[in-house]
């Protein structure tokens, strides 16, 4: 998810998704221009900017305490988060993984909602307390709408579609009574799934009914249809997740793939290299080691008139920015580094040597032929890579 860093709070970086600025705005153009003219009018225009502006603000703080709330009890069960992105629906917290029993993940996912609640009683507390002995009337304002949000974000989130939280306490509780993690996630992503579809059919019934609301219409189709692929996709990723567990890179990687040299220019590469084979990367080679790796994306930053100009060494991704993972690792850390790595590939390094490489490809394949033989399927034969020395090539077969 691209986006840039805004702050880092109790070590968690908070990172805030480009399209989550739309919704800034969007935000708060509707409760300067709408919302607070609409209940408290006869005010003047400055009192609106200044509503509006503190009256998203603090929305958005109060989402932030939201998902600073799941952070903290997943680190407390000692689950890393890297940290916590805001976009267009809100937010959510990076975790490394998933928690690991359904005690855990029901904490985790109970509290958001209730740090959402609290806040709602909070400022509803404010907004009565400041009605009481007659403060000004836009911060009663305020107070009141943040209230009233709060509770709406309380409730949405315990709607029980996964990946919201209610989603995430409904499959902690069918995980709890089935044992089954898979089976549970299978039943609460149908949850939101119906729940996405639910959203949209609501969404297209408040376009086309009597009176029309067009923004309330789209937004619940948009956030019907976020929420319906973001339960189809988890749970796509989860079986992904067990099919790969316990199988090692080894058994995955291609073997022996072809290399580069470092000091070719881009045009050699793409003459002599892309543009006669398949591949969208390879590993490049200096003095007989694996430096680094290729692909056709950093080719691609370069003007074609420039491609002379420039060699393999200086576009590649080194090896240093954890493109490497050893053969005997487990796919699902590969998995993981592979979708932080720029390239989405691996080089494959046995005790400095390149073993082979590894690409979403070799895993799409693998997991066809796990579906099509099972277990059947002898483990492909990895041997140790020699350094291609003449010394430790035999020198007779017999
Ligand atoms: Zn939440």
């Amino acid at each position: 998810m691209q986006g840039f860093r805004l702050a880092s709070i109790f070590g968690f970086e908070i990172r805030v998704d480009l399209s989550w600025l739309l919704i800034f705005f969007l935000i708060l153009w509707t409760l300067t221009a709408d919302l607070f003219p609409f209940n408290y009018p006869g005010l003047n225009n400055s009192t609106y900017i200044v509503m509006g502006t503190a009256g998203t603000l603090l929305f958005f703080t109060s989402l932030l305490l939201h998902e600073i709330s799941h952070s903290l009890v997943a680190k407390a069960k000692d689950i890393p988060v890297e940290g916590i992105t805001l976009f267009a629906f809100g937010g959510v917290s990076r975790t490394r993984m998933d928690a690991e029993t359904p005690g855990d993940e029901f904490q985790i996912a109970v509290v958001g909602p209730l740090t959402s609640l609290a806040l709602s009683g909070l400022f509803a507390l404010v907004s009565y307390f400041g009605q009481s002995n007659g403060w000004n009337i836009a911060v009663t304002g305020v107070a009141s709408y943040l209230a009233w949000i709060n509770l709406v974000l309380a409730i949405f989130n315990l709607l029980p579609g996964f990946p919201l939280d209610g989603g995430r306490l409904f499959r902690s509780t069918v995980w709890k009574f089935t044992n089954n993690l898979k089976t549970a996630t299978r039943v609460a992503s149908i949850g939101g799934r119906i729940l996405g579809f639910g959203l949209i059919a609501l969404g297209f019934w408040q376009l086309f009914s009597p009176v029309p609301n067009l923004i309330g219409g789209l937004w619940l189709i948009l956030i019907g249809w976020f929420l319906n692929n973001a339960a189809a996709t988890s749970y796509r990723e989860l079986v992904l997740r067990t099919m790969l567990e316990g199988s090692r890179v080894k058994e995955v990687m291609t073997l022996q793939p072809e290399t580069v040299p470092a000091d070719l220019n881009l045009e050699e590469l793409m003459d002599n290299y892309f543009f006669n084979r398949y591949y969208q990367s390879f590993p490049v080679i200096e003095s007989d080691r694996a430096i680094g790796m290729i692909t056709l994306n950093q080719v691609k930053g370069v003007a074609r008139q420039k491609w002379t100009q420039h060699t393999v060494k200086e576009m590649m991704i080194p090896i240093e920015e954890n493109i490497a993972i050893e053969p005997q690792k487990d796919m699902t850390t590969a998995l993981t580094q592979m979708q932080e790595a720029r390239s989405r590939r691996l080089l494959v390094m046995d005790n400095g040597n390149l073993a082979g490489i590894i690409s979403a490809t070799d895993i799409a394949n693998w997991l066809r032929r796990q579906q099509e033989f099972g277990d059947t399927l002898p483990k492909k034969v990895f041997k140790r890579p020699q350094r291609q020395e003449a010394s430790q090539i035999p020198s007779s077969q017999t």
